[in-house]
């Protein structure tokens, strides 16, 4: 096993655009606006053509949609491809997406298509096990934009550096704060910093 230190990035609104592309998809492919008011797809999505808000029943479908035929639509959130590429001189980088299993290897091929040919781990439900295992032994930093995992990460995983980053603008003011990490950054060129020093400290 590698000795050196392990990144282990979420996907969407870390390292590619989630936000927008999945917007713009679901007006042009399913005739479905998704409004930004709040960090929720409950309340926000309605059918273009006759305004009735989506049944959530359906929001499965729509996403796992957006991963089979969308995700060539992503592109990577500012600085991501830059920083990253430095970062990997020294350490090791994977991506722990909630992407079905079934899609993770569009989710790689996107990614490499990028200038990141980086190893996909799929995921469901909170991430912290999932971590445990790949940080087994090794200096690690975790990040992601929603909360709920950095609280698992801190649970299973707690010598894991926690960085919380929100790469869309306009998510950036709706999703909550993450008690669980150990900072907030949503700036690629700032968070390679804050990540070189958490795999230089002892
Ligand atoms: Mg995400």
């Amino acid at each position: 096993m590698s000795r050196r230190p392990l990144l282990i990035l979420d996907c969407d609104e870390v390292i590619l655009r989630f936000a927008a592309p999945f917007r713009q998809w679901l007006a042009a492919h399913r005739g479905v606006e998704l409004r930004l008011d709040s960090f929720a797809l409950v309340g926000n999505m309605r059918h273009i053509a006759d305004g009735r808000p989506v049944d959530p029943a359906d929001f499965p479908a729509l996403i796992d949609g957006f991963f089979a035929e969308g995700q060539h639509l992503q592109t990577p959130a500012e600085g991501a491809v830059e920083m990253l590429g430095r970062l990997a001189e020294t350490m090791d980088i994977v991506c722990l997406s909630n992407v079905p299993e079934a899609f993770a290897g569009i989710r790689a091929e996107v990614l490499r298509g990028h200038g990141l040919p980086i190893p996909v781990h799929a995921n469901q439900g909170p991430k912290g096990q999932m971590v445990r295992g790949l940080a087994e032994g090794r200096r690690a930093v975790f990040v992601d934009d929603l909360p709920p995992h950095h609280a698992s990460v801190a649970r299973h995983a707690g010598h894991v550096g926690r960085l919380h980053m929100v790469a869309d603008e306009l998510l950036r003011p709706l999703i909550p704060a993450a008690p669980d990490a150990h900072a907030r950054i949503d700036s690629w060129a700032e968070a390679a910093e804050w990540i070189g020093n958490w795999m230089e400290g002892d």
